[in-house]
């Protein structure tokens, strides 16, 4: 019988993770190398032009492509399932050029109301620079998105599970309405989604008909707290558009940071799964607390769109939301005095971290702004690691005991 060839799509993601594309007896370095070059010397001149001509084999800056880096999008794009994977300097670099690299002057874009708070300000304050304009829909009046839809529409812009509020939008329903409104249009648009909350492990958006996905990768495909890091996964053809936009906005990741980046992926699928089951058992014990008055966990029963992230979600991720009794100054007491959990901003790291929206993501935002996006003064995001759950459980147990 003839023997089958392993092929890296058929593999698990832990495996993919692991190896990348690298399914045969190379010889050299097991690690990846650190390529830490701004530029390649040519062979001879001619190199010069084979690049100018297409020639992938040829390379000459590192802001357009670098090996390091390319052997981290080679198992981004194998973790994510797209074909494609560009990698940039942080998530809001790989947001901002997906973005422009879709929407031009005149267009616009529909988005999802509940948004990390950099993705939020860049629409408010620096697309209408650009002549783009963005509405918002709000993820339980997903019908009316044909009624929104012009012919200027381009992109439509999703974030699930939201931030800090752990919202779900239902992905399937949102893309049926937007294919629904390009009948009607007769132009095309592109469903784009941010999966940092929830990462490829915990939902697959392509699997729903999303063309795009964003992703911070200072988060959980870092995963610990040392690199800034984002990544646009789609079609060959898309993701060749984006790099345009990363060549001239030069977004470029760094090649050490792709070197940690790669090193964290082998232990993504571990980490991830152990974070997501210590949010869960966190989420429950802090249900049951008397100083805790809510807690949004898309796992939980008492979660309003759980029915959805049911449908949707593989895992629940990592990320559980609390509002606590007395308000800010009950958020900031609990948070000053937790003592293993790290009062920081970020998430998706190893070690367990909390931070009050109202102090970071959404500081500055008007009243109304944060009464749309269901922020409360009491909130505490909790991004939770992979400690000792019991441990974290007496953290959180000792501080809330203060209010
Ligand atoms: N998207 C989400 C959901 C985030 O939480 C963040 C950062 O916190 C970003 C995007 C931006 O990523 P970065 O900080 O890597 O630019």
């Amino acid at each position: 019988m003839k023997k089958k060839v392993l092929s890296p799509e058929d593999l698990s993601m832990a495996t993919r993770a692991i190896h990348g594309r690298q399914l045969c007896a190379y010889q050299g370095p097991v690690a990846t190398p650190i390529v830490q070059t701004s530029t390649y010397r040519f062979a001879d001149s001619g190199d010069a032009v084979r690049y100018a001509r297409g020639d992938r084999d040829v390379y000459v800056y590192t802001r357009y492509h670098n090996p390091t880096v390319h052997e981290a999008e080679e198992r981004l794009a194998l973790i994510m399932g797209a074909e494609k994977a560009l990698l940039f300097s942080s998530g809001m670099a790989a947001i901002t050029s997906a973005i422009l690299a879709i929407a031009k002057a005149g267009d616009e874009i529909i988005s999802t109301s509940a948004l990390y708070g950099g993705t939020y300000r860049f629409f408010r304050d620096i697309l209408p620079n650009h002549q783009i304009a963005v509405r918002y829909i709000e993820p339980d009046a997903i019908g009316n998105l044909p009624g929104m839809v012009t012919p200027r529409t381009r992109l439509v812009y999703l974030e699930t599970p939201t931030n800090p509020t752990l919202g779900i939008v239902d992905i399937q329903a949102l893309v049926r309405a937007t294919r629904k409104a390009e009948k009607r249009t007769g132009s095309r648009i592109a469903v784009m989604a941010d999966n940092t909350f929830a990462t490829s492990l915990n939902q697959d958006p392509f699997a729903f008909g999303v063309d795009i996905i964003v992703e911070s990768a200072t988060k959980y495909l870092g995963g610990h707290t040392d690199i800034m890091a984002g990544v646009v996964g789609g079609t060959m053809e898309y993701v060749n558009q984006v790099h345009t936009q990363l060549k001239y906005y030069g977004g470029c990741a760094d090649p050490f940071a792709a070197y940690l980046l790669v090193r964290s992926l082998k232990t993504f699928e571990l980490r991830v799964q152990r974070q997501t089951e210590n949010a869960f058992a966190l989420a429950r014990f802090l249900e049951g607390h008397k100083n805790v008055l809510r807690v949004l966990y898309p796992g939980l029963r008492s979660h309003p769109q759980h029915a959805i992230a049911r449908t949707q979600m593989m895992g629940f991720g990592g990320m559980v939301t609390i509002e606590v009794k007395k308000g800010t100054k009950g958020a900031v007491r609990v948070c000053d005095a937790l003592r293993i959990a790290v009062n920081a901003m970020s998430l998706g790291g190893v070690e367990t971290l909390v931070s009050i929206p109202v102090y970071s993501s959404h500081i500055n935002m008007t009243g109304d702004e944060l009464r749309t996006q269901g922020v409360t003064p009491g909130m505490i995001r909790i991004s939770v690691g992979v400690e000792g759950i019991e441990d974290l459980k007496r953290d959180f147990d000792q501080a809330l005991a203060l209010l």
